[in-house]
């Protein structure tokens, strides 16, 4: 095994690592270390035993992020054992192939496209692996091109930069991929994120078990995902609401590929629901699929404020047997929380709701039991019932 510098840690954090929890917090560290960011090393407990093999960054919170406990941490296996899970689990060539900590991996995320990979790469630590990652990528998945969106903010607070390079492969800003046999045109250089939110995926499925009626309304809508679901399940007039022009420039483009219409709205979604109220407009669906409302405990009571109006008001504009649609994928908040923040937002609109189902994200974002972390979206399918 190659040497690594060793980093010590408190009792607590022995005690918490013993479920396998994959990080270490910088008040967790006993004798401070003088270690540059990314730095591989050991953990170790005061009486000098090895615990696990981890990167530090010593600028960070999060101070250690655990690449193994046992073996010598096998970067090529990780990726391969993360395919081989997703080859199991689906028949398309289009999900998440890496989800960091939840594949052994922390701080890369890699979403792939048929041909195409979209790679984050969020950590000092993980930044080390670039190369390596490429290879095995290529070597694993033989992809057409592989694109590197390092454009997250993440990355500044890791002391990194930020940029978007294509780094094998022939170039290609968007392409269009199948889903379920519906047409995505994919923006992989400007779009959110990686491009396209595949953790909606199972999710944005189960509209075609419920839906009915003529009218659905997608808030939030970002490039029409829910919204060409809900084309395929038989709605006929939708209406997508979000406050950025090239997100409803791609849904249009998205419905036009899928052959329907749809009716756009660039505006605020708290005001447009407000509005939607007075003026009359009802739907038989409503989506809320709202970008994370808080990143940490410290922005909960605001964001519980924020999920409560928009539910409150969505509650208010649904027909009778009208379905609901509602996520958040702020990590802080629970399911437990988020089903309560439902409640609550119920009893003042004056109705009652069967809560259908609660969903997670699907098996390509794997949640681990012993990382908590790990879980953030949430989304419930409520019904209005007439008790
Ligand atoms: N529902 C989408 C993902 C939504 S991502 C899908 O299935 O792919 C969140 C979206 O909310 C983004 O497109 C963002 O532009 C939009 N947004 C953020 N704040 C908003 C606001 N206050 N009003 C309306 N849209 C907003």
């Amino acid at each position: 095994m190659d040497t690594h510098p060793a980093v010590v840690i408190s009792n607590r954090a022995k005690k918490r690592l013993k479920g396998k929890h994959p990080w270490i917090f910088s008040n967790e560290i006993a004798e401070k270390q003088d270690l540059p960011a990314g730095e591989i090393v050991e953990i170790r407990d005061d009486e000098g035993h090895r615990i696990a093999t981890g990167y530090f960054n010593p600028h960070t919170l999060i101070a250690v992020r655990i690449l193994s406990y046992h073996q010598e941490f096998d970067l090529r296996k990780r990726i391969a054992d993360a395919l081989e899970f997703r080859k199991q689990h689906y028949d398309t060539q289009v999900y998440r192939w890496v989800y960091g900590e939840s594949d052994g991996l922390p701080g890369l995320i890699v979403d792939r496209y048929s041909q195409t990979l979209v790679v984050q790469i969020l950590t000092a630590g993980m930044e080390k692996f670039r190369n390596e990652i490429i290879e095995n990528l290529v070597e694993l998945g033989s992809p057409d091109r592989i694109l590197f969106r390092n454009d997250s903010s993440y990355r500044s607070l890791e002391g990194l930069s930020q940029g978007v390079e294509w780094v094998y492969g022939s170039p290609l800003n968007q392409e269009v991929i199948e889903l379920d046999s519906l047409k995505f045109e994919v923006n992989y250089t400007e779009g959110q994120k990686t491009g396209f939110f595949l953790d909606q995926q199972t999710n944005r499925r189960r509209l075609c078990k419920y839906a009915h009626g003529e009218r659905m309304l997608d808030v939030f809508s970002y490039s029409g995902g829910w919204s060409i679901y809900g084309a395929q399940a038989g709605l006929r007039e939708i209406t997508a609401v979000d406050s950025s022009a090239d997100a409803l420039k791609s849904a249009a483009r998205n419905a036009e590929l899928n052959h329907f219409t749809l009716n756009c709205i660039e505006q605020d979604a708290f005001q447009f629901l407000r509005q939607a109220y007075s003026s009359n407009e009802r739907y038989d669906v409503i989506v809320l699929d709202p970008p994370a409302f808080c990143k940490s405990k410290r922005q909960l009571v605001e964001a519980v404020r924020g999920y409560r109006e928009i539910n409150l008001r969505a509650m208010k504009l649904l027909n009778r047997d009208g379905l609901l649609f509602t996520c958040s994928c702020s990590q802080p908040v629970t399911p437990e929380l988020f089903v309560d923040v439902l409640r609550q937002a119920a009893a003042d609109s004056g109705r009652t709701f069967r809560l259908l189902e609660l969903l997670l994200h699907p098996l390509d974002h794997p949640v681990l039991l012993h990382f908590p972390e790990s879980l953030y979206l949430k989304c419930a399918i409520l019904q209005v019932s007439s008790l």
